[in-house]
């Protein structure tokens, strides 16, 4: 029984690191990680213990509003790294805040630019949600510069 025991502490302390969830650590002056934590100033329009979701600084249609986890993740490549239902949350308050300002049913387009060649420029993964107008048909398109 003892030796069971012990085998058993050693596996744990083996593969302890790959079997605990640790939550992944942010950057000290992640603009994203200050809002949530309300340290940093936003136009809120959505919280839950998942979740954030507010006005992005430089709107670029009528409506557009980013939605966060609270958690930090530096973008969807890591969305993995997210419990469970942080993950369904996110999707359920892109939808929740185009209903509440009014975009549901006129049409919205919700984006995740991830990593250099989508343009991410915050590394806390966020989704765009913007409508409130006719989009561009082409936001999915290549830099005609390169
Ligand atoms: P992306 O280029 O996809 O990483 O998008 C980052 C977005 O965050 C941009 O649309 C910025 O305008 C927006 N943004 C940056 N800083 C802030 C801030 N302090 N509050 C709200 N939105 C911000």
């Amino acid at each position: 029984m003892r030796r069971a025991l012990a085998l058993l502490a050693a596996f744990a302390l083996a593969t302890g690191p790959t079997l605990r969830a640790e939550a992944p650590k942010a950057p000290a002056d992640c603009i994203f990680c200050r809002i949530a934590a309300g340290t940093a100033p936003s136009r809120k329009v959505y919280e839950d213990p998942y979740v954030l979701a507010f006005w992005d600084i430089r709107p670029r249609a009528k409506v557009h509003l980013l939605v966060i986890p609270k958690q930090h993740v530096a973008s969807l490549k890591e969305l993995d790294e997210l419990p469970a239902e942080a993950r369904a949350a996110l999707l359920s308050a892109c939808v929740r805040v185009a209903r509440e300002e009014g975009i549901l049913d006129s049409g919205f387009r919700v984006i995740a630019n991830s990593g250099q060649d989508a343009g991410q420029s915050v590394f806390h993964l966020h989704f765009h949600v913007v409508g409130g107008e006719k989009l561009r048909e082409d936001a999915i398109t290549r830099d005609p510069a390169k």
